[in-house]
């Protein structure tokens, strides 16, 4: 018996999956990737934790490994060492590398990686080496955070979820496979490796998929450079920043690192 009835309406049930794919997806987006591997808007902390719950609960594993292998991916694009570059195969790109996760980063080189994030207890506890006790520990959470949706709400309300979370993922292992595989976008920007720009990734990503730009500048908040490269993730940091939740953005135009 749930908390909640929710009706039989069909529209209900779409604003319900629309509602969880944008937590979950700005989640990653915007936690995972855009605040925590590159640093490109300050946030409060209790704000920064709500966000990466998101991504986390849409089972991304301890943020740490996360954003670890997120910035080597950036020191090795497209090259021997990229975790999932599409050159090492489509599949392996999509999610075969997760399975051998260790082969490209030890746990000595994880905390190298992210001597930022270390000092913060909560990130600690999600996990900081590719130890199964963080796969098991995330898996626990997720499958918490199902049961509290199941009381709320009832089966269809986990359904909901968990079809909105399997897009998210989808869409998110996109970016790694089509912006990555030459031919199939195009490029704003002259980098060395094969990053593009493909439309329906961007769409379907949050704004990700404008990947070729973000190569160029990794630490920019805005991926969608063009009038037309829509970017709901930067959209939502400039309401954060309008209503006085962002304490900075970080905007240059100039080709940077991380
Ligand atoms: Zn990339
Ligand atoms: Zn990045």
């Amino acid at each position: 018996m749930s908390i909640i009835n929710f009706t039989d309406n069909i529209w209900s049930y779409v604003f319900l999956f629309l509602l969880f794919y944008l937590y979950h997806g700005i989640g990653i987006t915007l936690g995972y990737h855009r605040l925590l591997s590159h640093k490109s808007i300050e946030l409060p902390k209790w704000l920064t934790y709500f966000i990466v719950l998101g991504g986390y609960l849409s089972f991304m594993g301890s943020p740490i490994v996360w954003v670890a292998i997120h910035r080597l991916h950036h020191q090795q694009t497209d090259l021997a060492k990229d975790p999932h570059s599409p050159k090492h195969g489509y599949l392996h790109s999509f999610m075969g590398w997760m399975f051998h996760i260790s082969k490209y980063q030890t746990d000595a080189e994880i905390k190298s990686q992210t001597k930022d994030l270390c000092q913060d207890p909560v990130w600690n506890f999600l996990g900081t080496s590719n130890s199964y006790h963080q796969g098991l520990l995330c898996l626990f959470f997720t499958v918490l955070y199902r049961v509290l949706l199941f009381i709320v709400g009832g089966l269809n309300l986990v359904i909901i979820n968990l079809l909105a979370c399997t897009m998210v993922f989808i869409s998110t292992q996109m970016v790694n496979v089509i912006c990555h595989k030459p031919g199939l976008g195009y490029k704003n920007y002259p980098t060395k490796d094969d990053s593009s720009n493909v439309w329906w990734v961007g769409l379907l990503a949050l704004g990700e998929g404008w990947h070729n730009n973000h190569h160029w500048t990794p630490k920019r908040a805005r991926h969608g450079i063009k009038w037309y490269e829509f970017d709901f993730t930067y959209l939502t940091m400039l309401v954060l920043a309008k209503i006085g939740l962002a304490k900075a953005i970080f905007t240059t135009e100039k080709n940077s690192s991380l």
